[in-house]
């Protein structure tokens, strides 16, 4: 089978989301590239992180036996993807140029349900745990942490502790929530 995949707008960030699409389709034998309008595919996906406020969605196929479009920009009520491809280990080759970290989320959900944020909604009103660090991580020098509130997660010290013992640099990159912080965390915090 031959699978186009099109990144819509994370043209400065690694799509997830595609990194897992790829590595599920190698694995099986497929033939995975990024879409192109010449040729034609079997299947292709579209994946979109923004919405309309943030990016726009040009790009029509006309190529393909089937397109499967999703991610947050194309509003509510998306599927998720399959579980045996939500956790499998990222294809890091799909973006030659962020090679060398390790990009994932050990949990997801936010009990915060900010206003202007689609966390909660999306992903639910409390933080779980959804992964350990080996499932994306294997030896990298940096990890990328997608989680949306990890100090939420009532497994977060275990996972800070999988954290500091990568010995990797961890780069935080949604934030961690100040009102959740302890004596207990900050120190757990202060060996990663
Ligand atoms: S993830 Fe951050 S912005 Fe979103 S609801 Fe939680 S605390 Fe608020």
């Amino acid at each position: 089978m031959k699978v186009g995949l099109i990144d819509v707008d994370s043209h400065n960030f690694p799509n997830l989301c595609l990194m897992k699409l790829s590595e599920y389709h190698t694995r099986r034998g497929d033939r995975v590239e990024w879409w192109s309008p010449k040729g034609h595919y079997d299947l292709v996906y579209k994946s979109r992180v923004f919405t309309d406020t943030y990016s726009r969605d040009n790009i029509t196929v006309t190529n393909a036996d089937q397109v499967i479009q999703g991610g947050t920009g194309y509003g509510p009520g998306g599927k998720d993807l399959p579980y045996e491809i939500e956790h499998i280990r990222p294809d890091y080759f799909l973006y030659p140029r962020f090679l060398g970290a390790a990009y994932g989320f050990l949990s997801r959900g936010c009990p915060r349900n900010c206003g202007f944020c689609i966390v909660s909604g999306k992903e639910g009103r409390r933080s779980v745990k959804v992964a350990d660090l080996f499932e994306f991580w294997r030896g990298e020098d940096e990890i990328k942490l997608l989680d949306p509130n990890l100090l939420a997660c009532p497994d977060h010290e275990a996972l800070l502790e999988q954290l500091a013992d990568s010995r990797a640099l961890v780069d935080f990159t949604q934030g961690l929530d100040i009102r959740l912080t302890s004596p207990d965390n900050i120190s757990l915090l202060n060996k990663v």
